[in-house]
Formats: C-alpha cells, structure tokens, sequence
C-alpha cells in the first residue's frame, strides 16, 4: 500500500476500533488506489480519501416491539449515510443477529462504489437490526418493522435515502414498513422505499436482479476468453434471495447449478436443482434446506463442511460475508473452478481472493457483480417518479445493459491502470474516480 493510503487506512482502524469487516472493507479499496493515485495524485487532496472513508451520517437507535406472548425486546436499529456525491443514499436494509455497527459501515463503504458503477446517480448507504426474523410469526414481524420504521422515517425520503432489502428483508418486511412510513407522514410516497409489491409501485424483474446480474457478470467474464457458461457446473451458496435467482438465469444459460445452502447446512443435487421445489421452500413455506432433500431423490444435505468442497466450474457465493476463505478457496482450485462472480458482499476473504487472482482465473468482486440489485431499484425509482411501469422484458433490457457496461468500466479501468484482467481493482479504480470526480465538484463538504 502507497504511504499516503497506509496513512488513511491506519486512522480508520484507529477511529473505529473492533469493526473488522469495515477495515477489511476499506483495505481493499484502498489497496487499489495505489496505480490511482500515482497517476491522478490530485485525488489525495482535499483529505478526499479521509473524507471518503468516513460517514457523513450514523444512526443508531432502539427498537422495542412486542412477541405474540407479551414480552418486550429491544433490538438496535443502525442507517449509515455514508455517501450522497452522487445522489440519495441508497442501500438495503439486513435484520440478522449478527449486525451491529461494524457490518453495517462495511456495507455502506461498498456501497458507495458499487452505486457508482451503476452510473445511476445513487449515493451510497446502509441500514438494519439485529433483529433475527427466523421463527417470528408475520404479525412479530410487523410489529418489528413498524417500530423500526417509526424512527427510521424521520431520517429518509425519495430524495434524500431510499432503503431497500438485504439478508432477512424481502417483499413482506418492505411492506410493513412501507405501511408505517405513510402512516406517519400520511403521504404516499412511493419512492422512500425499492423493493415493493408490484401491486403498490415495486418494479418487475426487481426480485431476481442482484441474482441474475452475478450470472450475467460472469457470463461476460468468460465471454473474454471465448468462452460461456454452457455446460458449465455451477455451486450456489446461500438459499435466498440472491441465489435463488442465480441458479434461475444460470439455468436459462445453459448451466447445470448442482448446491445450494443456509445456515443449516448445504444440498448437493448433482441431477441439477429443482427450481421450483426450492423456490416452494424458500419462498413460500420459508423452510429448512432439508425440507428440500426429503422431497428430491438423489438430493443429498450436508451438515460439516461448506458448499466449496463439491467440484465445479463456476462459483456463486450468494450467502454472506466471508464465507470463503483460503482454504475453500484452494479446495474450489483444485476442484477445476474457472470462475467467481460474488453474489453476496465481500463473501471471499483477502487470501481467498489472493488465491484466485494468484491462480490467474476470473473473479468478479461483489460492488461490480452484484450490483444488478441496486441499479434495479434505481429502475424502479424512475418508474415510481414517472408513475409508469415497465414489462418484463424491458426491466430485464435495462438490467442486461448495464451489467455490460460494468463489467465493461472495470475491464476498462483494470486497463488503464496496468493490471488488465483484475476486475477488483478495475471495479474500485472506476467507482472511486466516478464519486472522487463529484465530491470535488462539490467543495470541501
Ligand atoms: P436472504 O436473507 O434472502 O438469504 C440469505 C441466505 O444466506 C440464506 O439462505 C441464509 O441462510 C444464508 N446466510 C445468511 N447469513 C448466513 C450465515 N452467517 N451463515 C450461513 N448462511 C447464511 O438474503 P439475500 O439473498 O438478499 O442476500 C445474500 C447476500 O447478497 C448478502 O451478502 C447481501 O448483502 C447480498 N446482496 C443482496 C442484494 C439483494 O438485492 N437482496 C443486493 C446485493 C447484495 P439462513 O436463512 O439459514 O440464515
């Protein structure tokens, strides 16, 4: 790392003690800014980088709601707004046990960078809870997300940060909260929240997008070497959202995805995965990964280990962060995989994604090949805003060409800066100038 980056990433872990996955964060974008700042160095003035590295805004706040049985807990409630160069805040919100200040400041980082290369006009911010949605009945649920909502609305609008989800926040959270938000402002403003019901402004194509633009990233990776996903053996990690959807648009490419996994464990179909079983599930009894295999003969559950153990030919991490580490990573090598494409945010620690570009294969980090989601909502904010509403086919156009133009933006950068091929530094490289570029424009603010 360059002196002047070193000296930003040291007050960063200084400032924000035991935030592990923020530093991590950080130091991998700023460890791409070295060839940056040696041939731009102006982008180091300003403090630019000490500024781009702090929050213009944290929340924290209590969240107290009520179970079915009458006891009251407190959750904590978090919306970082880390960035608005280049328009609103815009980032989902994750309820999971394992939130707290730290992850949340992680994600806006990324955030910020990953908006930028949707060229969308979206600034960069996160929110969420430790709230942990397993197991709660709907009617908890609501009572949580409304107690959530009734502090975070004072803090958001369609012009100044728009929420979406994240992991334990889908179509039904959004509605709770989008319920509570107009309640108290007694307006219909459709465009606070992305990821609606299409009935009430949400977008089509909004639930599989994050999903299918990972496939499509990598499907333009491979598409650099004269290659495509046909055939190809796919391992998906994570059940949800995200990968879902991944295996649906690998499938449509020809792909044969063979696992996916949750918290309990992972599945191994090598006949190929049943979407539709998965999907009923998942989706619609929100089941256990077992609930699969007990219906599909030849389906196996696997509870040591991780997904990375199965041989495969393209990678798919859709769960969480650091998910796979350098030994999944040399496991993964071994087992003939040419391909990442990050579905989650930061699943790959530093070493594994060391090993992948030491080995020379494509890998596509997450603020590039998982930015479908977010660029989505952006459609869907220019639909609410023109209260219009596109068909499929034309969400999906919208989708498709602007994960060509990212990946298109880091091949380019990766270039430019003299590592062609090195999609992490192209990714941070082109996002970085994008949002440094304005926030100079914009004076010392
Ligand atoms: P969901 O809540 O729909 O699904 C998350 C899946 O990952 C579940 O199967 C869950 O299993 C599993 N998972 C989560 N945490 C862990 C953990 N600590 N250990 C093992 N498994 C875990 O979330 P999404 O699919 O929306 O999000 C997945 C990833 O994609 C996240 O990193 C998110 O930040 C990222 N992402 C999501 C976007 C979106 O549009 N939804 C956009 C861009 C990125 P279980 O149910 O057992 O916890």
């Amino acid at each position: 790392m360059q002196d002047v980056v070193e000296k930003v990433y040291e007050q960063v872990v200084a400032r924000n003690r035991g935030e592990v996955e923020f530093h991590q964060a950080v130091h991998e974008v700023l460890e791409s800014l070295g060839p940056v700042i040696a041939k731009h160095p102006h982008y180091a003035d300003g403090a630019l980088l000490e500024r781009i590295v702090e929050p213009e805004r944290q929340i924290m706040f209590r969240v107290p709601w009520v179970d079915d049985a009458g006891q009251v807990h407190v959750n904590r409630g978090f919306r970082i707004e880390f960035n608005s160069a280049l328009g609103p805040y815009k980032g989902g919100l994750r309820f999971h046990p394992s939130v707290n200040a730290g992850i949340i400041k992680f994600l806006g980082f990324e955030q910020i960078f990953k908006n930028a290369l949707t060229a969308q006009g979206i600034g960069g911010g996160k929110g969420g809870s430790d709230f942990d949605p397993h197991g709660r009945s709907d009617a908890e649920v609501m009572r949580f997300c409304q107690s959530f909502m009734t502090e975070l609305a004072r803090h958001i609008g369609p012009s100044t940060d728009v929420p979406a989800g994240d992991i334990g926040v889908g179509g039904r959270e959004i509605g709770y909260m989008f319920g509570q938000y107009k309640r108290l402002r007694n307006s219909y403003d459709a465009g606070v929240l992305t990821g609606k019901g299409l009935a009430w402004g949400g977008s089509l194509v909004r639930t599989e997008a994050t999903g299918y633009g990972t496939v499509l990233f990598a499907q333009s990776m491979l598409a650099t070497k004269g290659e495509s996903l046909e055939g190809k053996k796919v391992l998906v990690s994570g059940a949800g959202n995200v990968a879902i959807y991944a295996i649906e648009k690998a499938q449509q490419l020809g792909a044969t995805p063979i696992t996916f996994s949750d918290s309990s464990g992972y599945v191994v179909d090598e006949a190929g995965v049943d979407l539709e079983l998965l999907k009923q599930v998942k989706e619609v009894e929100r089941g256990r990964v077992a609930d699969y295999v007990e219906r599909r003969p030849g389906a196996r559950l696997v509870t040591g280990g991780s997904v990375w153990d199965v041989p495969g030919d393209v990678a798919l991490p859709c769960a969480t962060q650091n998910e796979l580490d350098s030994d999944a990573a040399n496991t993964l090598l071994r087992g003939g995989c040419g391909v990442v494409s990050e579905g989650a945010n930061m699943p790959s620690t530093p070493e594994a994604v060391e090993a992948f570009q030491k080995a020379g294969i494509l890998f596509a980090p997450g603020k590039a090949a998982n930015a479908g989601g977010v660029a989505t909502s952006a459609l869907e904010m220019e639909q609410n805003a023109g209260r219009t509403r596109w068909d499929f086919a034309t969400a999906e156009a919208k989708l498709t060409g602007i994960m060509a133009d990212i990946h298109d933006s880091c091949v380019a950068a990766a270039e430019e800066y003299g590592r062609p091929g090195d999609y992490v530094l192209g990714a941070n490289a082109a996002g970085f100038t994008r949002v440094a570029d304005v926030m100079i424009a914009h004076g010392i603010v």
